[in-house]
């Protein structure tokens, strides 16, 4: 592992950018030859950057789908998925295989009770040092703020969503 020192980052808020702050890191690492790896929780789809991504060699993997669940009415199958995932991300923070490990929207999947802030704690807590782990999302998952060393929350000033603009190709997907 080339990063001797790594730190914990989380993107929160509904203004444009926790994703896109999330990939350009990647970006930035990929440029200092670290490996980096992204799980995208509730997503599911081609969005732009998957190309992107491919380019510069950043594997990614997603789980679930792209969809609004209702934390009451929690699927069985969409949760099994979550779980999935966050087994997944554990193996692949311990494997210490990658430098930067982005988990993307992981705060939407607790939002919605798809994953408890709990089963994340010790993933926070003990993850290996050279690991430096983003987590994005919709979401104020406060335990994990805690834990965190970056924390940033986007403030949406303005957003053309807000005026029926839907999501824009190379833009927001
Ligand atoms: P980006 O991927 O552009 O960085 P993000 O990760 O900050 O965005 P998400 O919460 O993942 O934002 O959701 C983005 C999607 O939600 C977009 O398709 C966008 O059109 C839609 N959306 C609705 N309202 C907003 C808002 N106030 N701010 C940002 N996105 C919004
Ligand atoms: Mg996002």
């Amino acid at each position: 592992m080339k990063n001797k020192n790594g730190k914990i980052h989380i993107y929160i808020g509904d203004g444009k950018g926790k994703t896109t702050a999330a990939l350009g890191l990647a970006m930035r690492a990929r440029g200092a030859g670290l490996k980096v790896i992204v799980l995208q929780f509730l997503k599911k789809g081609k969005y732009s950057e998957l190309k992107s991504l491919q380019k510069l060699g950043v594997k990614v993997e997603q789980l679930g789908r792209r969809n609004f669940c209702n934390p009451k009415k929690v699927k069985p199958d969409e949760k099994k998925k979550a779980q999935a995932g966050v087994m997944l991300a554990s193996d692949i923070i311990f494997s210490k295989k990658y430098d930067m490990v982005i988990l993307d929207e992981i705060n939407v999947a607790i939002k919605f009770c798809l994953i408890q802030e709990e089963e994340l704690i010790d993933l926070l807590k003990l993850k290996p040092k050279g690991v430096e782990l983003i987590l994005t999302g919709r979401g104020l998952p406060k335990q994990l703020i805690k834990l965190a060393d970056y924390v940033t929350e986007m403030k949406p000033i303005k957003h053309p969503f807000k005026n029926g603009l839907e999501a824009r190709l190379g833009i927001e997907e």
